[in-house]
């Protein structure tokens, strides 16, 4: 409803959501009205001059902005109220949910005030040696990371020396229901056998490593998990400048490090990274690095040089290691891949240009060879693992390119 507010609103508001974001509303002055908005965000229609919307912030025709995240009431000036009436209707701009949640998880990185009301009410999923500690998540059985509140969390790091909560990280799932407790990631560096005992009587869970996780968590959780892996490994690998030596030290949000003498600022990495399902016909090429679990295939893959583009990666990748020519590269789809350390892997499709005879390169690869679609077909029907072949699992960018030739219409 609409209601005259007797009373000034010289001072800036503070939100009051259950999250203590501390996020202020700001503009307001002598004279102000105040506009409370009901439970679903719709403004209740005792003005004409007024829409209804559904988003958590709106911008007036003179474009005076206030910022209403996750407040339920927003102050008006009697100044923009009378420009509203002018034009009949306020200005109302919409957010999808998205947006603000993309919108407050950059509050949360750029702003160590807000980071730390949020951490003081967040959620978080505890690793130690960036093994995270998982259960099974209620009737669904499928194991999930476990979170803890930030008493909880605080309890279990009393037993661990110099760790503390301001160590998590930020994770960016934060930003799917900006309504709920923010989410970080902690990580307890490696100590002795006695200590992860203690951790996972603690926990009431078990740690997994990040390969059995790829073949163990859900697609959705498992997202998480690679998220919190990789940055909990880059922040314990850029403990020190690389420009000066000095120590570094992280943003409350972990979204970037600072140096501690000559003020670089550090952000996280990640390196770019070619895989490509070469094709001929009905014919695609799978490879194996000795490296690979026994018995699995892949399609091959590469780092991309400097100064490379997507496409030289391509040429030069399937010449070094098969020995053959391709052209027309298609671009598909990319994916964070965590291991061995951060990447972003750029899924590609490339035909083999003229001659397919494959001259392996064995400093690179065990093995290499064309598959016809129907071979390809079979070993996706089985789970990975099982078979004397088979192809990373499902939610690998190698599967879905494989799976995606395979099962072309
Ligand atoms: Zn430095």
């Amino acid at each position: 409803m609409l209601s005259r507010v007797t009373s000034s609103f010289v001072k800036v508001q503070t939100c009051a959501c259950s999250q203590a974001c501390n996020i202020q509303l700001q503009q307001q002055q002598q004279g102000c009205r105040k506009i409370q908005l009901a439970p679903n965000n719709v403004i209740a229609a005792s003005t004409q001059h007024v829409r209804s919307f559904s988003s958590k912030s709106f911008q007036t025709s003179n474009s005076n902005y206030l910022n209403v995240l996750h407040s339920s009431s927003i102050l008006v000036s009697q100044g923009m109220l009378k420009t509203a009436e002018r034009l009949s209707c306020l200005q109302l701009r919409h957010s999808s949910q998205y947006v603000t949640g993309a919108r407050y998880v950059e509050q949360l990185k750029e702003n160590d005030d807000i980071c730390e009301a949020a951490l003081r009410n967040g959620q978080f999923a505890l690793f130690y040696d960036l093994r995270a500690f998982i259960q099974g998540d209620g009737a669904s059985k499928r194991m999930n990371l476990v979170w803890r509140g930030a008493d909880d969390m605080k309890q279990v790091l009393g037993i661990v020396d110099g760790m503390k909560l301001t160590d998590a990280v930020l994770m960016n799932s934060t930003g799917k229901d900006p309504d709920q407790p923010a989410r970080f990631a902690i990580n307890i560096p490696k100590a002795d056998d006695t200590l992860q005992q203690s951790l996972e009587r603690l926990m009431d869970a078990e740690t997994i490593g990040i390969r059995r996780a790829l073949f163990t968590l859900g697609r959705g959780y498992l997202h998480e998990y690679l998220q919190a892996y990789a940055l909990l490994q880059w922040h314990s690998l850029q403990t020190f400048c690389s420009k000066c030596g000095a120590k570094n030290k992280k943003n409350l949000a972990g979204s970037r490090r600072i140096c501690s003498s000559c003020s670089e600022v550090h952000y996280p990495t990640m390196k770019p990274i070619v895989i490509t399902l070469v094709t001929n016909g009905d014919k695609c090429l799978v490879a194996r690095q000795p490296q690979f679990p026994i018995g699995m295939y892949s399609a091959l893959a590469g780092f991309c040089d400097m100064g490379e583009t997507l496409e030289d990666t391509v040429r030069r990748e399937v010449a070094e290691e098969v020995g053959l020519e391709v052209e027309d590269i298609t671009y598909c789809f990319s994916q964070h891949w965590p291991i061995p350390s951060s990447g972003l892997m750029l899924g590609c499709y490339a035909t083999v240009k003229e001659d397919d005879q494959i001259l392996i390169d064995r400093n690179e690869l065990e093995d290499a060879k064309w598959m016809d679609r129907e071979e390809v077909q079979s070993i996706l029907q089985q789970s990975p693992g099982q078979g004397s072949q088979w192809f990373p699992p499902r939610y690998a960018i190698a599967h879905q390119l494989i799976a995606g030739w395979a099962f072309k219409k």
